[in-house]
């Protein structure tokens, strides 16, 4: 328990991830907004400025982009804003791909008959980050995975798959809560409010206090920065640092191989495939 909140974790297992994110689907962007003040929009530009998709200058093709985990289409949406206006590349593609048929149609439902979806900048796949059989080896630039690695059931594996699917050179990134908060009185007030309030605003604007639960239980599992680090690493990829990419992360003496953001409540791990 936290705090006196009994956890669920052993009636309300993975198996569910599936009810959970059909039931918070036409809900979602909603949620994210009340359940981190809004706070996960400048996390989501912050990754997306980062990584800073699309290529300049008069190359014939752009990136490739799979955004694994991608619902509703946030990191999608901020990818192609960020390649067409910062980087005046109109070829960049991305793929939404997401375990879940109606988050994707959210997704689809926000870009209807956008330019992107016109221009077929954008398309949808249905498909588990497990197995992405559907993608060719080595045929994409970048993969990312917002908010969503936490929920797979095998993350090792997924993990696999997307170095399987990224070209030499390809990055993987990734933007994931942590389970824990480096300051110990802000982790308690961090853990207060996840706990108690986020469970409540999904019961109150969601009608769903379960799949609330289950989502900031899912928070607590997922292993610490280091330990994801090392989880990429073991997949194959290389770590990048302030100094460029170094074989074994433990001697890139510039940092830990991952970005903080909001005193650590959320991070970003790269990895990039050799
Ligand atoms: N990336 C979006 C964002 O940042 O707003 C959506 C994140 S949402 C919290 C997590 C997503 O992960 C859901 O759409 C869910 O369907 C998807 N998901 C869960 N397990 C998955 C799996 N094994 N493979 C692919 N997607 C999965």
């Amino acid at each position: 328990t936290h705090f006196g909140y009994e956890t669920i974790s052993s009636t309300l297992k993975a198996s569910r991830v599936g009810a959970v994110f059909s039931s918070v689907a036409s809900n979602y962007d909603t949620m994210n907004d009340l359940m981190s003040l809004g706070i996960h929009r400048i996390w989501k530009d912050n990754f997306v400025r980062g990584l800073n998709p699309g290529i300049r200058g008069e190359r014939k093709e752009g990136q490739r982009i799979l955004d694994i985990a991608g619902g509703t289409g946030d990191i999608a949406q901020r990818m192609l804003d960020h390649a067409t206006l910062v980087n005046d590349d109109k070829r960049t593609h991305v793929t939404i791909s997401d375990i879940n048929p109606e988050m994707l149609a959210e997704g689809r439902k926000r870009f209807g008959n956008s330019p992107y979806r016109l221009a077929k900048r954008v398309d949808f796949l249905e498909a588990n980050a497990e197995d992405l059989s559907a993608i060719e080896s080595g045929s994409i630039d970048l993969y990312t995975v917002a908010f969503g690695i936490r929920n797979f059931t095998h993350k090792d594996v997924a993990l696999r798959e997307a170095f399987r699917v990224l070209k030499p050179g390809g990055v993987f990134a990734c933007l994931e809560f942590t389970p824990q908060l480096s300051n110990p009185v802000l982790n308690g007030i961090y853990k207060r409010w996840s706990f108690g309030a986020i469970p409540l605003i999904g019961q109150v604007v969601a009608g769903d206090r379960d799949s609330y639960q289950y989502l900031v239980e899912s928070i607590e599992r997922f292993p610490s920065q280091g330990e994801f680090r090392d989880m990429i690493r073991e997949a194959g990829f290389l770590i990048p640092g302030r100094n460029g990419v170094d074989e074994e992360g433990e001697r890139m003496g510039v940092g830990q191989g991952w970005e903080d953001l909001s005193l650590g409540i959320a991070a970003i791990h790269k990895g990039v495939k050799p």
